[in-house]
């Protein structure tokens, strides 16, 4: 089948949402991809941060075939082996000791505000139902998660949605503070807000949110999805700070490409009891074999590490380029989310101008240019992606 044909097939058969480029990768190793004609590509998108392994990678490869020939689902009604020793190795990453297994970010943060409404429902303050979020913030499409988003493109068109949020400028605590009143039972934020373009908050933001929550005994999130699992160069983009959540939520890489989500919580937050929250599919024995060897590969391949050291580098190597491209007005990000804000509007045009050079990387935007590669990518991957980049600028 060529590209053509299946854009044809596509058009007939599939809702128009989201909207999509006319390319159809068809293999996938490491950082390549190859599309249905054959063209090499060099991936520095990584599926939007859910490839963190690169493609394919062969621990993944070998955990799913394994258990899809052993055991694949049995339902929520039974222990699952495989789902209680990814629970073992997650909390051995972090500062929280519960897990829940769902199928995406977006259910994981479903979960999160539940935990919130129902924490303070047993605190006694029946009425705090309130959940501060931020602007510019993407939690999700679901209906509860979407009004946590703080974008009104994505939530216009579907209101009303769940009532109870709030939301504030992102990075600024004071305007946290500002809403916090007896009405509220949590704050959910992203370490790195990540869809309207990496924005980096200040240092302290995310420990003066945790003293409010402490001060008006709210419920913490910190919306991990993108930023968690060694994206940042920490395991959880909150180390950043040592500000710990109460609840954390997970998706993206934790399945290394396979779906999967999760909300973590402390003792605290530990509030859900049987028959109040479940998922059919969440934490089954196949998504959790992919969880387990792609959490067990990123601590023994060094991965964290590698986001830290590559991700210094690639922000040291994008400001060179900004030196001499002045139309860069600011580079950002931590680890491997990375932002390069243009001032032109060129951002679309620099993401095509990539991709002809069989470069991926994704624009937000008219003004971002997001990069999520692989936490695996090497320095010299990087200097390719830079010579590039700069054809393109050029
Ligand atoms: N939260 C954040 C920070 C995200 O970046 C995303 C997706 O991009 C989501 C939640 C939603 O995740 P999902 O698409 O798996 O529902």
């Amino acid at each position: 089948m060529t590209t053509e044909e299946l854009l044809a097939l596509h058009q007939q058969y599939m809702m128009p949402t989201p909207g999509r480029m006319t390319v159809a990768f068809v293999r996938g190793e490491g950082m390549k991809l190859w599309d249905l004609e054959g063209n090499c590509y060099t991936d520095f998108l990584a599926g939007i941060a859910v490839c963190g392994l690169g493609h394919c990678h062969p621990k993944v490869v070998a955990a799913i075939q394994e258990q899809a020939a052993t055991i694949m689902h049995t339902s929520c009604l039974y222990l699952i082996e495989p789902q209680v020793r990814l629970a073992e190795l997650l909390t051995s990453t972090c500062d929280l000791t519960k897990v829940f297994f769902c199928n995406s970010g977006a259910e994981a943060n479903e979960t999160a505000i539940k935990i919130a409404r129902k924490y303070a429902k047993q605190q006694g303050r029946p009425t705090a139902t309130k959940i501060i979020s931020t602007i510019g913030s993407f939690h999700g499409r679901t209906t509860g998660a979407l009004a946590a988003t703080g974008q009104a493109k994505y939530q216009e068109p579907f209101a009303p949605l769940i009532p109870g949020f709030v939301h504030v400028p992102y990075g600024d605590a004071q305007a946290v503070a500002e809403q916090m009143d007896d009405t509220v039972c949590g704050v959910i934020v992203e370490p790195v807000q990540g869809e309207s373009g990496v924005r980096v908050p200040p240092d302290g933001y995310l420990n003066d949110l945790r003293a409010l929550c402490d001060e008006h005994d709210a419920i913490l999130i910190f919306d991990e999805v993108q930023t968690g699992l060694g994206r940042t160069g920490y395991w959880y983009g909150y180390m950043h700070d040592g500000a710990v959540p109460d609840v954390m939520t997970l998706a993206k890489s934790l399945g290394g490409g396979f779906p999967m989500g999760a909300a973590l919580c402390n003792e605290r937050a530990n509030v859900l009891r049987p028959g109040d929250h479940a998922s059919t599919f969440g934490g089954n024995h196949l998504a959790c074999a992919a969880g387990l060897a792609a959490v067990a590969a990123m601590k023994e391949e060094g991965l964290v590490e590698n986001s830290k050291r590559v991700g210094d580098y690639a922000r040291r190597r994008f400001g060179e380029l900004a030196t001499a491209h002045p139309r860069i007005c600011d580079v950002r990000g931590r680890g491997l989310m990375l932002g390069i804000e243009v001032s032109d509007g060129s951002a679309q045009a620099l993401s095509k101008k990539l991709f002809e050079a069989r470069y991926i990387a994704n624009a937000i935007g008219d003004s971002v240019l997001r990069i999520l590669p692989p936490l695996t990518v090497t320095a010299e991957e990087v200097n390719g992606f830079v010579a590039a980049l700069d054809a393109a600028l050029a």
